[in-house]
């Protein structure tokens, strides 16, 4: 299953998938020539469709989410992770870096995707979300690659 954006005549890139647990699925794509971002949303009866169908969204194999895995590790993005701030269970802070990359995810699913990061942070004792966390977490949920 492939986007294309029109203006640019180029094939968006899969950027997210969110499966809330409910049957219904976000896609999220981009598209890597003007930045624009489009979602499709499935609802369950959609969603179980689209899984009989055998259809990969994002299209990519699974030995890139390995290579994925080593190239985030290698940008330090662990270490950045834990050194930002010590562990605490209370509220996870978001950085204005962090809080810019999240404008960018469409708005109908910004709320879950910031409760997802924010589980995320508050389960590691991570108080502040940064992009080098975001990083983190979606190779770590495998929100990415998929
Ligand atoms: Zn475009």
């Amino acid at each position: 299953m492939k986007f294309l954006c029109i203006p640019c005549d180029e094939v968006m890139d899969f950027a997210e998938r969110q499966i809330p647990g409910d049957g219904t699925m976000a896609a999220v794509f981009a598209c890597g020539g003007c930045g624009r971002e489009m979602a499709m949303l499935t609802n369950p009866m959609e969603t179980q469709m689209v899984s009989s169908l055998g259809v990969k969204v994002g299209g990519r194999e699974v030995p890139a989410q390995a290579l994925e895995g080593v190239r985030s590790g290698l940008d330090g993005g662990h270490e950045e992770a834990f050194v930002e701030a010590p562990p605490t269970p209370g509220p996870v802070a978001w950085s204005p870096e962090a809080i810019e990359r999240l404008q960018n995810v469409p708005s109908f699913v910004r709320g879950m995707v910031k409760r997802i990061y924010t589980d995320y942070a508050r389960e590691r004792g991570i108080g502040t979300l940064t992009p080098e966390v975001m990083d983190t977490a979606r190779s770590d949920l495998g929100l990415e690659g998929m």
